[in-house]
């Protein structure tokens, strides 16, 4: 069922390619998802969806994002063995898996407490020791950790974190969905220079649920 979900995420690709600039994806992220048992990180009630390439409902009101988005994004990050990663909305985890398999250190932050300490549980007892969950307001990002070759946020915002901003390192990238929680949302991929310069460009519509928090 895995490999059927790739087949399909390629084949989606191909028909996208208009959006994302190229037919295929970096084949270390279509092996990063065939080897992702996602299965183990949804809960119970919609396991047997685990490998339909759309979204999940995963309780507490949010929904985790088609597999299709989930390797896109991936890919636009460019992420390589050793880079450390900031996720922002670890939800099920399995987005931090996915970027764990090519070799990265993920430092995730969710702010729902239960799904921070499900995703903590699951992602450990899979043996992906290179994820690390934190319980907090991601808006904030993990000063502690930064700055970080690349950032993904998961949820929606209508504008970029400044924190999060200062914590790409130069040369980062950041890929987040931006828009309106009923309106129009777009995939914007972020890239900062030597000189600190931050440029943006579009990628995709998409639908996320919102980034929630005190802030
Ligand atoms: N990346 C996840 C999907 C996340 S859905 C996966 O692979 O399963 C979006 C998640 O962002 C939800 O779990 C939601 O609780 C979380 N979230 C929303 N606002 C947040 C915030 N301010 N800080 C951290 N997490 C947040």
């Amino acid at each position: 069922m895995r490999r059927n979900l790739t087949e399909e995420i390629a084949e989606e690709v191909r028909l996208t390619s208009q959006y994302l600039d190229k037919d295929a994806l970096d084949p270390r992220v279509m092996q990063a998802l065939d080897r992702v048992p996602r299965h183990e990180l949804v809960p119970a009630p919609v396991r047997q969806q685990s490998y339909a390439n759309h979204p999940l409902p995963i309780g507490f009101g949010q929904t985790i994002s088609q597999p299709y988005v989930v390797a896109v994004m991936t890919d636009l990050l460019d992420i390589h063995e050793g880079d450390r990663v900031l996720e922002i909305g670890t939800g099920s985890g399995y987005q931090a898996a996915v970027i764990a398999e090519l070799g990265a250190t993920v430092y995730s932050i969710e702010v729902i407490p239960e799904l921070a300490e499900r995703a903590a549980a699951n992602l450990s007892r899979l043996g992906y020791d290179t994820v690390h969950v934190r319980e907090a307001d991601g808006y904030f990002g993990w000063e502690e950790h930064a700055p970080y070759d690349a950032i993904i946020v998961t949820a929606v915002t209508s504008r970029i974190p400044p924190p999060l901003i200062r914590q790409l390192r130069r040369g980062g990238k950041m890929i987040l969905p931006l828009g309106g929680q009923h309106s129009a949302q777009q995939l914007v991929l972020v890239a900062k220079d030597a000189d600190d310069r931050i440029s943006t460009r579009q990628i995709l519509p998409v639908r996320f649920v919102p980034l929630t928090g005190g802030h």
